[in-house]
């Protein structure tokens, strides 16, 4: 194909991550290598001279793992790395980074990427299978080298592109946090489900993003323009102009609807007979509290404190931790912030809390707090000390049994008496919970509920664990259903224990922001939902149009099926009889 013919449009289906429409450039992220900075460099030589300490560095280390190789499984197994030493010594190579800086006047790192991406894209566009196994070779290699450049840095990547379409294998959710909206049009992702944490970011980033989309990286190429609609979880390479017409329209039907909704969005959490309940943020850090604000979230129902930690990408301190939970305390003017403890581990990664079979069934939230009292008890000691300035809860999450909930309970009560003896004491009385997420909490329900103030469920582990089909994994995604009765049934259970025992029932999970799950979780007996909070206008537009009967009726009707389609039938047919009501 000439090189002026347009490409043909490829379309390709995956999950719909974060709503909205992307159009732009493709920026084709290198597995491993992070997103990296660009920044103007202020003396490009010594940019230079860090690049061929780097590359010095990395031929010690693999050196040294051939050594190690030869030592072990013999010489004819390390000659990989002789592939891998070629690269370094590619003189073609070498020179185009050296001038990329100098005709750019970038960092060493960014331009490093530029290159080393060229490469790879070439390698892996021959014909002959020999030489197109180099690009795995250069993948490799590039990567050794980055993590030498950012650590004689130390720096931590972060989003560097210009307003373009981030396309990658799968997203860390560090990497998702350094994004922003005024530089990533979108992003698309291989791999990775709706309720994966980069997919959790990406809503509360207001960034369209599509994930678990098969074949994207064979699809896509580095000089390719997509169109990514995140609603509807579509990805169109090289649109045609007749794709681009239609979702102009679009997009002027999304931003009628928005408006529409946001013209409601300052007004009462109560539905048309007066029944109520709150609407609450989901937040990850004091920069998301503009956005609570913005709409109208009644108070913060879930943060998400390992976020600092994963945007240091370390163990912050207790004074570290503290300026950040002041600041979202006094940024939420007097309305209450739901703390959940430090909840890392499963796709949630720090340091060397990485090497496990199953991350997510393992060292994990409580459990590592249980384990780290030097890690709980300084992050407790900050939310004390931040309780302060405004009214508080804490909760725990991953809570698998009275027992450990037990223990959580006493570590934190020592904690608050010894704050109090210094003098800490809170404005308001700290209210304790419990997250409901491993199947085994919920059956045990009866017995939680009389331990804590309150209880939120975290529906994204929930649905995981009940059904035993991973959060994140693409190939399972259409497994990954929360319509299955045996979650339905689970949620009703869990509420009706709460009611009994007039504790507080919230949701926490991706869908308390669903307007299509919404209404089932107030007909069920939630009294409280918490979501990213650009998903409170729909949730509350819709809820604010519905009977406390109408959505009873649809609890009951829900819980008579056993059978996913019907109570997915069910729920479309409710949230689209409410649509009406917009036009
Ligand atoms: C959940 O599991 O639903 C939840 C809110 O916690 P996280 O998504 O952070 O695991
Ligand atoms: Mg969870």
């Amino acid at each position: 194909m000439s090189a002026d013919t347009p490409r043909p449009e490829i379309r390709l289906k995956g999950i719909a991550a974060a709503p909205g429409v992307g159009h732009g450039p493709v920026y084709v992220l290198l597995q491993g290598m992070g997103i990296v900075a660009c920044e103007k460099a202020n003396d490009q030589e010594a940019e230079i001279r860090r690049f061929e300490e780097a590359l010095h560095a990395t031929r010690l280390e693999i050196a040294k793992l051939r050594q190690e190789v030869v030592e072990r499984l013999g010489e004819s197994e390390a000659a990989i790395f002789d592939a891998h030493l070629l690269v370094l010594e590619d003189v073609a190579l070498i020179d185009d980074v050296a001038k990329e800086v100098r005709k750019t006047g970038f960092n060493i790192e960014f331009c490093f990427q530029e290159v080393a991406q060229r490469y790879i894209t070439i390698f892996e566009n021959i014909e002959d299978d020999f030489l197109r196994e180099r690009a795995s070779d250069i993948r490799d290699v590039t990567g050794r080298v980055m993590d030498q450049l950012l650590g004689t840095k130390s720096a931590k990547p972060v989003v560097a592109v210009e307003k373009q379409i981030v396309v990658a294998k799968d997203l860390t959710p560090s990497e998702t946090a350094s994004m922003s909206a005024d530089s990533v049009l979108a992003f698309v992702t291989q791999e990775g489900g709706r309720t994966g944490h980069s997919a959790i970011m990406a809503r509360a980033l207001e960034i369209p993003a599509v994930v678990g989309v098969r074949g994207l990286l064979d699809a896509v190429q580095d000089d390719d323009v997509l169109l990514v609609d995140g609603e509807a979880g579509l990805v169109f390479v090289n649109p045609s102009s007749s794709t681009l017409d239609s979702y102009r329209d679009k997009q002027v039907a999304i931003k009628t609807r928005r408006s529409r909704v946001m013209a409601e969005v300052a007004l009462p959490d109560e539905t048309v007979d007066g029944a109520a309940y709150n609407l609450l943020a989901n937040i990850g850090g004091p920069e998301d509290m503009e956005d609570a604000h913005t709409y109208v979230a009644h108070g913060v129902g879930l943060y998400r404190t390992e976020n600092l930690f994963l945007r240091l990408d370390a163990w912050p301190t207790e004074e570290e931790q503290f300026k950040e939970y002041a600041e979202v305390v006094r940024q939420a003017k007097g309305r209450l912030v739901t703390f959940r403890t430090l909840d890392l581990g499963g796709d949630k990664k720090l340091g060397d809390l990485t090497d496990e079979a199953n991350p997510f069934m393992g060292y994990r939230a409580i459990r590592l707090c249980l384990d780290r009292p030097d890690v709980f008890s300084s992050q407790l000691r900050a939310i004390l000390r931040a309780s302060v300035f405004g009214p508080v809860a804490v909760m725990f999450p991953m809570i698998s049994g009275v027992e450990e909930l037990r223990r959580a309970k006493e570590f934190y009560q020592i904690i608050a008496l010894q704050m109090a003896s210094e003098g800490v004491l809170p404005k308001a009385p700290i209210r304790l919970g419990a997250m409901i997420e491993i199947p085994a909490a919920a059956v045990m329900i009866d017995d939680l509920v009389a331990e804590v103030d309150f209880i939120s469920v975290g529906t994204n582990d929930l649905v995981q664990y009940l059904l035993a089909v991973d959060r994140g994994n693409q190939r399972i995604a259409t497994l990954y259903e929360p319509a299955n009765p045996a979650v339905v049934r689970t949620l009703e259970r869990i509420f009706r224990s709460a009611a009994q025992r007039g504790v507080t029932a919230a949701v926490c999970g991706e869908l308390a922001g669903d307007p299509l799950w919404a209404p089932l979780l107030i007909g069920l007996g939630a009294k409280e939902l918490s979501m990213s909070s650009p998903s409170i206008p729909e949730v509350r537009f819709i809820l604010r149009h519905s009977s406390g009967e109408e959505l009873k009726a649809l609890a009951k009707a829900s819980m008579g099926h056993s059978d996913s389609v019907k109570i997915k039938n069910l729920l479309a047919d409710f949230a689209l009889s409410k649509v009406k009501h917009r036009t």
